[in-house]
């Protein structure tokens, strides 16, 4: 079986030894060696300033809607996973979809200003499969308007822009580690932001709790275990040859799909990829399926990824959304992991030929 992604798995005895410092001390919760020596070792290799290693993707998500005391409306891509725009409904705030551009596949900033009323309180974006948002033009219009900004960058490990990392844009921008993801700790994630909010995003991932009997603000449990910490250690000497194969693979098929009627997505200019995802954009719905079928067919299973187009989605108020709602319906990504190999790639390649 081929799958539209496989898990990185470190050597096992690997796992093992830095498990066994859990064990040594008997601690497996509430913020622990391994998950501090993970979140500095994540700065450093990342090259940013304010991390908060959290239990998984969504929760910095909500946290940092809430800490940001953020009401009214929020302005959103319709874009991306789900937990993008359940996390606003979650918080209690309306998403309000802006369209995507169909080439980069972010939220189309030139289409946000006309979107944005008195009610507006911030702009919730995804670097949708690592590839950037047009970050400045979204943070001028932030300041003209005095919203917040943040990334959902679940897809963003390891990208950089215009020589720094994503995560280091918007007022807050968090990842996911789960464990399809690029770099993970089987389920995972973490939250960035600016220095002057690292406290409020702090309390609130810890209930709030500012030592054993004082709170300081509202919170939830959004804490990392110590074996989530553990993987995640396991997993990071091996990121960059994790994506360096990525790299070959998606050059092997950008090769073979060169040769055949599907579009791919354009990376923004400046931009430093981390190949986590290789979409194909087919000429309509029909063929995608097609397409589908017959991969399956041979025991080889891509993924729909995103669809639907979330201004879809049976709990909110979407609007139209032509473009992404037309490439949500025709866009499919392809099997890619660290290794998979060029045989893989070919099979996969002849059978999309085939049945178009
Ligand atoms: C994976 C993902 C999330 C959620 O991350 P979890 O770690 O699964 O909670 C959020 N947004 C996007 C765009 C994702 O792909």
């Amino acid at each position: 079986m081929i799958n539209v992604t496989k898990t990185f798995l470190p050597p096992q005895e690997a796992y093992q030894a830095i498990l066994k410092q859990a064990w040594d001390t008997g601690w497996l919760t509430n913020r622990g060696v391994l998950v501090q020596e993970l979140e500095t070792k994540l700065k450093g290799y990342l090259g940013v300033d304010n991390l908060i290693a959290m239990t998984n993707g969504t929760l910095p998500l909500q946290i940092a809607i809430k800490a940001l005391q953020l009401q009214g409306d929020i302005i959103t891509t319709p874009f991306s996973y789900v937990a993008t725009t359940s996390s606003i409904v979650w918080e209690g705030c309306m998403p309000v979809f802006v369209d995507i551009h169909p080439d980069y596949l972010t939220i189309d900033e030139s289409k946000i200003e006309a979107a944005i009323t008195p009610k507006t309180t911030a702009i919730l974006a995804t670097h949708v499969f690592g590839n950037p948002c047009h970050v400045e033009a979204i943070q001028a219009i932030a300041d003209t308007y005095n919203l917040k900004v943040i990334y959902d960058a679940a897809h963003g490990f390891g990208v950089r822009y215009k020589g720094q990392s994503v995560f280091n844009y918007g007022d807050v921008s968090t990842c996911s580690f789960h464990a399809t993801k690029l770099f993970h700790t089987g389920e995972g994630g973490a939250l960035f932001c600016k220095s002057e909010l690292r406290d409020a995003m702090y309390y609130h991932h810890n209930f709030g709790h500012d030592g054993p009997d004082v709170f300081r603000s509202l919170g939830i449990n959004a804490k990392m275990s110590e074996l989530q910490a553990a993987m995640g250690l396991a997993v990071l000497p091996y990121v960059d040859t994790i994506v360096k194969e990525r790299q070959e693979a998606v050059q092997y098929y950008q090769a073979l799909v060169d040769a055949l009627p599907l579009k791919t997505m354009q990376l923004r200019e400046d931009t430093v990829w981390n190949y986590s995802y290789y979409p194909v954009i087919f000429e309509n719905e029909t063929q995608l399926m097609q397409v589908k079928r017959a991969l399956e067919q041979k025991d080889i299973y891509p993924r729909r990824y995103f669809y639907p187009s979330l201004n879809q989605l049976p709990y909110v108020k979407g609007g139209n959304c032509p473009i992404s709602e037309t490439v949500a319906s025709r866009i499919m990504c392809l099997p890619l992991w660290a290794g998979i190999t060029k045989s893989n790639i070919k099979t996969i390649c002849n059978i999309i030929k085939t049945s178009m």
